[in-house]
């Protein structure tokens, strides 16, 4: 019971917005018993869509869902939210150079910056999915500078539960007894799928698989090509894995952990592990009480550093051509 929480997820009639919105009105988000109500937001060219997902949110007749704001003003859609989900924004379409994708997305972060910043509770928690995903929260952190940093998230989980299942499945275990797995960096290719840490019950992964080959090797690229090959199977890019990602994402950071050892969040870093402050990239972090810190400590081997490094690196290079892009 209690007051009905207010969760906007930006491009709602897409694919993953369509998949997203159920799941947050079924308590997959944030649990059982808190009522929701959604704030919807589209362009003008998907607004009829958008009354559609509408009618559907009525028909489902979801118990915990209050009520529903759709709109194509930003400034509506940010009023008031304490959760914000933003997956809005241009698919990297055949023929399309990166630059040109980047140059689109990082605009529109810009330019919602200002509305989440000026109409969203100052408690407010942001987790960004629409590609480049960390760079796009970069932007928005940049751009919202009243806001708390920490508030600032982008997804990685969709790539850390990739690695959870493929370790389940090779040791023919429940995704339960996995834990500990860690994705640093960029979501992108670049990504660090990092075994080193993790268990399967009470051994380590490594010791579980006993195949360092395959850990080093055909694991990583199945973790970092998984998007490809799900587009090439099904003819359209995930949704449903990564509108579930995004309500674990969001109910670890906000519920609770649920036992986890650690999770992967893109968050804005303080400069741990050698990462530029500031950069928005993907560390193991625990959360508690509604806030996010990144695990301490860890040991790195000379192999993982260079991984983390390439990656960081990248997202040093996305930045400037991120900031080259941005329009007055
Ligand atoms: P999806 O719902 O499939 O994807 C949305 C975004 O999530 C894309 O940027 C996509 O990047 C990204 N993404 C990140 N991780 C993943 C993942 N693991 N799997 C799949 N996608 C991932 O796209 P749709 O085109 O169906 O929907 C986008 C919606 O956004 C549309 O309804 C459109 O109207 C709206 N939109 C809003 C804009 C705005 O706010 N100004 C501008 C343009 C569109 P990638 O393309 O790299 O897969």
């Amino acid at each position: 019971g209690g007051e009905p929480v207010r969760v906007l997820v930006t491009g709602a009639a897409g694919q993953i917005g369509y998949a997203l919105a159920p799941m947050i009105a079924r308590g997959l988000m944030l649990g059982p018993d808190q009522p929701v109500i959604l704030h919807l937001l589209e362009i003008p060219p998907a607004a009829t869509a958008l009354e559609g997902v509408c009618m559907e949110l009525t028909d489902a007749a979801f118990p915990l869902l209050q009520g529903v704001v759709a709109t194509t003003d930003p400034a509506v859609a940010c009023k008031d939210v304490d959760i914000a989900c933003f997956i809005g924004g241009f698919p990297r379409k055949a023929g399309m150079e990166r630059k040109d994708v980047m140059s689109k997305n990082v605009n529109i972060y810009k330019s919602i910056a200002s509305g989440i910043e000026a109409h969203a509770k100052p408690t407010v928690k942001c987790v960004v999915v629409a590609n480049p995903a960390n760079t796009n929260a970069y932007i928005l952190k940049k751009y919202a500078p009243k806001m708390d940093k920490k508030s600032i998230t982008c997804l990685t989980r969709l790539d850390h539960n990739r690695m959870v299942g493929q370790i389940a499945e090779r040791c023919k275990v429940p995704n339960a007894k996995v834990d500990g797995v860690i994705v640093w960096g960029n979501h992108s290719s670049t990504q660090y799928p990092d075994v080193n840490h993790g268990t399967v019950g009470s051994k380590t992964i490594r010791e579980a698989i006993n195949d360092d080959a395959y850990l080093n090797g055909e694991f990583m690229t199945t973790v970092q090509k998984r998007g490809a090959a799900i587009i090439a199977a099904r003819k359209l890019s995930s949704a449903l894995s990564a509108a579930s990602s995004v309500c674990d994402h969001v109910r670890n950071w906000v519920v609770g952990m649920e036992g986890r050892k650690y999770v992967s969040m893109g968050v804005v870093s303080d400069g741990s592990y050698g990462i530029t402050e500031g950069l928005v990239y993907s560390f193991p972090c625990v959360c508690k009480g509604g806030e996010w810190s990144i695990v301490q400590g860890l040991e790195i081997d000379p192999r993982s550093k260079d991984l983390m490094e390439a990656t960081h690196k990248e997202l040093l290079e996305e930045k400037d051509l991120a900031l080259s892009c941005l329009e007055e």
